[in-house]
């Protein structure tokens, strides 16, 4: 735990440092006092206790209280800005880290999983350890100074009270060897819910409309039982270790008091040594037992520790150092590549020469898509190699990379804002100007013109105040404002209106003027002209040519165009 704590605030390591300087002074201050006690029992059981001695002492323990306030006050205020930064830190690094990953990561952990780490876990971190911190320093600092006034007194009672710590410690452990195991089945059943419930809200319209949301929802309930029986048991079951524990503390302290009675019966020992242990031995334990109550939460906010720290670790697509290509054609090599080990594309070669234009055809799962995000490096291949201008794109720095390429595809995802901010995306730099002219080429401000606030109107989430058609316009702006070398679309017109399609051919005319493109598309028709065509079948390439030569080859190309001529004159 301490390691993995300390991975965590190495992201701020001074303001952490400063922390604990005040949490510990705080501790000091607070167990202090009961030892200023102890100088006035002393002076009262002298022989001529001295009067202005005492209260010296006790004008020094009043003076000690109020810089106890002023410092608790600081210690709090600092520990709050320190975890609630920390935490904010700690979100910012995972955001970041989460755009290197592979889109494969995604693919093992679920969108509730993952936001469960960044959003649940990390709170976990800052609301448990933001408030244990300066019980944890009270328990080490207080209890060490209580302790070393206590050896002065007299060892014997001190090494009997401090006997309780070994055997507490046994109780510990199997408290943290439960915690541990029961805490991951609930921080599970904890991720189960958020992944059933996101899955309910995001696919709420489908379930009404297939009045399934009385089935669903069942689902969705027994997981909340489940988490609610997991969270009990996670609790209460190592409850009474802990509590077993407090009671070895009480059981050392009256072990202490009789081994104190003997010892005062046989003249070992003075009274006012017996009264300081029986004050002082009270309030030992006293910080120890706050942190033994918080330990099992900090054994909880440990296991989401390990995950965060799992998350920080996950390896990020590799990144070169290579300069960006000054052409723009790509290259397949010997390229193979699978999902979660499934082979899915194998053995392509090809090249697109720059600013020529590929289509890929294939039946739906014959891999076209996944050759478009290959390119676009969403996935890292197996084994060959891809290359853009004659670098390989594995070197080419990430954050780099992106800037070669735009994607119009079938499904847009649009955010929460403004047609005109949603378009802004494609190059934040971009002056309004620009934004509009790419507005107006890609067909935008012909629908953005009749909507109460034009290009500023809000798209609502994923874009869903709009239509397919209006979307793929958006999408198509964005790709035009960022102006990249190299163009992928990716069945960008399948599912529209002819009125839409006839708009967005146009919107990609302008999209893909000298530039090398890779198209997608379903009607081959709208593929005849491509520089060179590629038909895969099962992940490989079964024929490749211009349309002319491949209509001659009389293969699986003359196949489908036939079939698509005729179905052009079926009427419903
Ligand atoms: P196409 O675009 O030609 O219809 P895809 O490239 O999308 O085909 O898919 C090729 C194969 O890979 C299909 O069998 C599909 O089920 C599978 N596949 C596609 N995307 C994924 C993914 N993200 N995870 C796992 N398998 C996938
Ligand atoms: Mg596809």
């Amino acid at each position: 735990m301490i390691r993995n704590l300390n991975r965590i605030c190495q992201l701020d390591p001074k303001a952490t440092l400063k922390v604990f300087f005040w949490e510990i002074l705080h501790s000091i201050f607070v167990a202090a006092p009961s030892g200023i006690v102890l100088i006035i029992v002393w002076e009262l059981f002298s022989e001529h206790p001295n009067t202005t001695k005492i209260w010296t002492v006790v004008g020094v323990m009043a003076v000690m209280l109020v810089l106890q306030f002023f410092i608790a006050a600081k210690s709090m205020v600092q520990t709050n800005i320190w975890v609630y930064g920390l935490s904010t830190k700690l979100r910012i690094t995972l955001g970041n880290r989460l755009r290197k990953f592979s889109l494969g990561y995604f693919k093992q952990k679920n969108p509730g999983e993952v936001a469960a780490i960044v959003l649940q876990d990390v709170a976990n971190f800052e609301g448990i350890f933001g408030h244990s911190v300066g019980n944890l320093a009270a328990a080490v600092f207080g209890t060490t100074v209580l302790s070393v006034f206590l050896v002065i007194y007299d060892w014997r009672l001190a090494l009997c009270l401090l006997a309780a710590l070994p055997i507490t410690y046994l109780f510990l452990l199997a408290a943290n060897y439960l915690v541990s195991r029961l805490g991951n089945k609930q921080i599970a059943a904890r991720n189960t819910v958020g992944a059933n419930f996101l899955e309910y809200v995001q696919g709420i319209r489908h379930l009404k409309s297939y009045a399934l949301i009385g089935k669903k929802h069942t689902g969705l309930e027994q997981t909340l039982k489940d988490l609610c029986q997991k969270s009990i048991r996670m609790e209460a079951v190592p409850g009474p270790f802990i509590v077993t524990a407090f009671i070895v503390f009480e059981i050392t302290f009256l072990a202490m008091v009789a081994l104190g009675l003997y010892y005062l019966n046989g003249n070992l020992i003075t009274i006012p040594v017996l009264i300081s242990f029986l004050i002082l031995g009270y309030h030992l334990y006293h910080p120890l037992k706050v942190v033994m109550v918080d330990y099992l939460s900090l054994r909880y906010m440990n296991e989401s520790l390990k995950r965060i720290i799992e998350m920080l670790d996950a390896p990020a697509m590799a990144s070169g150092t290579a300069k960006l290509p000054e052409k723009f054609d790509i290259c397949f090599k010997d390229v193979s590549f699978g999902y979660l080990n499934k082979p899915t594309v194998q053995n392509l070669s090809f090249h697109i020469p720059e600013k020529s234009m590929l289509a890929l055809v294939g039946h739906s799962g014959s891999g076209k898509s996944t050759i478009a995000a290959l390119i676009a490096r969403f996935w890292d291949v197996n084994s060959g190699k891809i290359e853009i201008g004659g670098v390989p794109i594995k070197d080419i720095p990430q954050e780099q990379f992106y800037q070669l390429i735009s994607e119009v595809f079938q499904d847009v995802y649009l955010f929460d804002d403004s047609i005109y901010n949603n378009i802004k995306i494609g190059n934040p730099e971009a002056t309004e100007s620009e934004i509009i002219d790419a507005a107006e080429k890609a067909q935008v401000l012909s629908f953005a013109w009749e909507l109460p606030k034009g290009l500023h109107a809000r798209v609502g989430e994923g874009g869903n105040k709009l239509s397919g058609g209006q979307k793929q316009r958006i999408s198509i702006a964005r790709a035009l404002l960022k102006d990249a070398p190299i163009v992928l679309l990716d069945e960008a017109t399948a599912s529209l209106d002819p009125e839409n399609e006839i708009f967005i051919q146009q919107a990609i005319q302008e999209l893909v003027k000298s530039k090398t493109v890779v198209v997608i598309a379903h009607k081959l028709a709208t593929i005849m002209r491509a520089d060179n065509i590629l038909v895969l079948e099962n992940g490989e390439i079964a024929e490749r040519g211009t349309h002319a030569q491949l209509l001659n080859k009389n293969g699986i190309y003359r196949k489908m165009w036939d079939i698509q001529q005729q179905s052009n004159g079926w009427k419903v």
